[in-house]
């Protein structure tokens, strides 16, 4: 009867929301036990290869894994839904294990048994038979549940994952009116269009574009204009192509300044596109040891640091006719310098167009400091953005993080999701966990696509964020601060604020500089919030507490000029013929003990004498577009003959620590590999050195790479940069001499650069830094990890569980009195 076939159906249903209940909640529980089990997996590997082999089935192993792993699930799943007495009961895989080792062969060969049964097609696909079944099983869930895609409904999250962190909503950010749906009708027309047509039509739809007129109008009567606008206005990429429409690159070009490298390179990218040019032609970015622009260039994104070494050259930017110093709300040490020497070269230049924009409101700072410039608002277009604090502080923002992502995209509507982490490390390790504990869940939650962003991405990859994400999937962006107000990724509706960044720290009394992870300021929550109201209403989820906002946060973040090193813009404005430092027109002056730290240094360095001027030495250093020290012991090579060996060691140490990898499951390999390039302890100086060296004799063969455990890319961009180094030495007048065999006039040259970092090793096998006493450590990646010799330098500090040495080469004392007799006295 009907009311039979009701029954059954409900049945039936009710067993399979029980089965998925069960294969979520397995999936889950098996990645913590597998991440537990991980040396035991080797082990069962080795004997289900034995298995496999005699099926004649050759598998990869990731394809082994998958399948043992979805074969137990399946297992387990089927097991559960024949005991359908105790169905409220859920038990571990363990408990399964329990019944002893008989069962589980049994098990085992159950799943080989259908293994053998499947046909010779399914075989092609060893996942077809389970990927069949669950199609089956949320057919029939959809029977139940009505659609697909309402799968993800709020009770259900618990049954895939069992963390979960509980939120406060605590306020909603105003949003402002404007009529939004028309522009939607507009932008679903579009989308038949030519690609350029479209982009055409997607730049009239920026909030800037009304006031394109208006914005010509302003900059046409004023020299200074400070410019403020919401994130995605169109600020960055628009008022370039505005200008140039208006004819202004026919006086010379237009520059942009960036913070950032990686937002200076995706910008122009995407000008390029609107323009429908090439990019490196009309419009172009130029970063450190990277410069894509050409003759044709009009339109020029640089980093604010780029175009401060061009004043090196073109001391009135004569070949400019505008200079946007964009994003100047992020106060970088070279925005706060770019100010000071924009404002006066304004004064002599009245053809200079000057145009500071921000994404913050408290421009008025802006205004005053540039004798009370006008101020032009673009209206902002931004929803409401609901915001969340967590009830408790979360110990590991981290894994806050990646549980909370994973509760949104289960619990919450269609919208993509922003993370902000602080650093590359940090952004690979959840995307890793994120992976693997979305990985066997199959089609059981919607495609959760994982899109990292830092500084040091590949390019290729970097274009990622911004494809549109495909119908049914959810976009999570894992982003460092760059996507705080650089970079606009649209369709973001959620937001996660762990409140934490990376920022640089200095220390002026011992000279010392660290990156050390830091709480926000109470402006950058808010512009991070804010990037989830951009397409609709969003959500904020801040991982810490209301409490912790109000009374942890600063309001603002400080300056960059007031914590850090200043050698390097010290060494910049002394070669600009900057001599009164103190009297410079800082907006926010740096520490005066900061500065003459900084002078203290480059005496040391002789790259300043006695009375503060630049010297030869000094001359020659600020060319390279180095930290001082670094340039110092390029400078210093000539003495011993070694230019060529030295630069392919600043190449390689400017790279950063992305030289080696070390592959989770092949630590061992890898370890031995990077110990070959160590043989006689030479350091990790001379270590860099021979691997740059062995690679060029392999013709820079990719696959030696590979075979030592050495990323290709960090290499490459080694030889850029070294090819950029021997440019400038050229242009100093130091020839190029290699002279590998003098390993003492190597580490003599590298001495002279990194005097001030030498440490001297303690009884207790810690070091102790000779200038500033501090005890510091050799760090564990170090070839003299193991070594510890009496006498030390070393490239850098980095704080992490303790204050560590990185990159480390050993000295004799009698060189420091010789190298730098004035800074130091020999004791004993
Ligand atoms: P602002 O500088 O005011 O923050 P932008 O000019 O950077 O705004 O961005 C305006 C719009 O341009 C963004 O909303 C985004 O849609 C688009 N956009 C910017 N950069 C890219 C890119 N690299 N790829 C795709 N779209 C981009
Ligand atoms: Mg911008």
């Amino acid at each position: 009867t009907q009311k039979e076939k009701e029954e059954e159906i409900r049945r039936t249903n009710a067993l399979e929301k029980d089965d998925l209940r069960a294969l979520r909640k397995v999936s889950r529980q098996e990645y913590l036990k597998k991440r537990e089990e991980k040396k035991l997996d080797e082990l069962r590997d080795d004997i289900e290869d034995e298995q496999y082999l005699f099926e004649g089935v050759k598998l990869t192993e990731a394809e082994k894994r998958d399948l043992r792993y979805k074969k137990e699930i399946y297992e387990l799943v089927k097991k559960r839904s024949e005991e359908t007495d105790n169905a409220n009961e859920y038990r571990m895989p363990d408990a399964y294990d329990q019944d002893g080792g008989v069962n589980q062969e049994k098990r085992f060969s159950v799943a080989m048994q259908r293994y053998r049964d499947t046909t010779a097609e399914e075989k092609m696909n060893p996942f077809a038979e389970q990927e069949a079944w669950e199609e089956h099983q949320i057919g029939k869930a959809t029977l139940k549940y009505g659609s697909k895609n309402k799968k993800q409904t709020s009770d259900d999250y618990q049954f895939v994952f069992e963390d979960q962190i509980d939120f406060i909503k605590a306020s909603v950010m105003d949003g402002d009116n404007v009529d939004y749906e028309e522009m939607e009708d507009s932008l679903e027309k579009s989308k038949a269009k030519s690609a350029l047509e479209a982009l055409l039509e997607e730049r009239k739809k920026l909030p800037i574009y009304p006031y394109r007129d208006e914005l010509l109008k302003a900059v046409d009567e004023h020299q200074v204009l400070v410019i403020v606008g919401e994130t995605g206005s169109g600020k960055t990429t628009q008022i370039p192509q505005y200008l140039h429409e208006a004819g202004y690159t026919k006086r010379g070009m237009i520059a942009c300044t960036q913070p950032r490298r990686v937002a200076a390179m995706s910008v122009a990218a995407r000008v390029s596109q609107e323009m429908g040019v090439k990019l490196g032609h009309e419009v172009g970015y130029s970063i450190r040891f990277e410069d894509c622009t050409s003759e044709k260039t009009i339109v020029k994104y640089m980093t604010d640091g780029m175009l401060l070494r061009e004043f090196l050259g073109e001391p009135d930017l004569a070949s400019y006719s505008v200079v946007m110093v964009d994003e100047a709300h992020e106060r970088t040490l070279s925005t706060d310098i770019l100010f000071g020497l924009v404002k006066d070269i304004s004064r002599f230049r009245p053809d200079l167009k000057l145009l500071i924009s921000s994404a913050t409101l408290d421009a008025e700072k802006f205004s005053d400091y540039f004798d009370s410039a006008p101020i032009f608002k673009i209206p902002g277009r931004r929803y409401p953005v609901e915001i969340n604090f967590t009830k408790a502080p979360e110990a590991d923002y981290l894994d806050a993080a990646i549980v909370t992502s994973l509760q949104i995209h289960v619990t919450q509507p269609p919208g993509d999701i922003l993370v902000f982490l602080t650093g590359q490390e940090e952004i690979e390790t959840a995307e890793e966990i994120l992976k693997h504990r979305t990985r066997g869940l199959g089609t059981k939650i919607a495609e959760l696509m994982i899109c990292p962003i830092y500084a040091n991405l590949p390019t290729e990859l970097q274009a990622k964020i911004f494809e549109p994400t495909p119908e049914g999937a959810r976009k999570v962006v894992l982003a460092t601060n760059i996507a705080e107000t650089s970079l606009t990724i649209d369709g973001i509706k959620y937001v996660i604020d762990p409140g934490f960044c990376k920022m640089k720290s200095y220390n002026p009394r011992t000279g010392m500089e660290s990156l050390l992870i830091t709480p926000i300021s109470k402006a950058s929550a808010m512009q991070r919030a804010g990037r989830s109201g951009r397409t609709g209403p969003g959500k904020c989820f801040r991982l810490y507490t209301a409490y912790n906002f109000h009374n942890d946060l600063d309001d603002n973040t400080v300056p960059e000029i007031q914590r850090t090193n200043l050698a390097n813009v010290v060494l910049m404005l002394k070669s600009l013929g900057i001599h009164d430092l103190l009297h410079f027109d800082f907006m926010d002056p740096p520490p005066a003990e900061a500065l003459l730290k900084a002078l203290e240094l480059l005496f040391a360095l002789s790259a300043l004498n006695k009375l503060g001027e630049l010297t030869k030495v000094g001359r020659r250093m600020a060319e390279f577009p180095l930290d001082p020290m670094l340039s110092k012991m390029i400078v210093a090579s000539e003495k011993y003959q070694c230019s060529e060996d030295i630069i392919s060691i600043a190449a390689m140490l400017s790279v950063g620590n992305s030289i080696f990898y070390r592959p989770k499951d092949k630590q061992v390999h890898a370890d031995n590999a990077r110990l070959n390039f160590h043989t006689g302890n030479v350091g990790d100086h001379i270590a860099l050195l021979k691997v740059y060296s062995s690679w060029k004799e392999t013709n820079y063969s990719t696959q030696w790479c590979y075979e030592n455990y050495i990323q290709v890319r960090s290499m490459k961009r080694a030889r850029d940069i070294r090819d950029q180094l021997a440019g400038l030495l050229e242009r100093v007048e130091i020839e190029l001499t290699s002279n590998s065999s003098d390993v003492d006039g190597i580490k003599k040259s590298i001495t002279s650069g990194f005097f001030p970092h030498s440490a001297r090793l303690q009884k207790n096998g810690s070091y102790r830094t000779v200038k500033h006493p501090q005890t510091v450590h050799i760090h564990p990646s170090s070839g003299l990890a193991q070594v510890l010799p009496r006498w030390v330098v070393y490239h850098e500090l980095v704080l992490t569980t303790k204050e560590y040495m990185r990159q480390i080469t050993e000295l004799k004392p009698d060189w420091l009195v010789e190298i730098a007799p004035h800074y130091y006295q020999l004791k004993d």
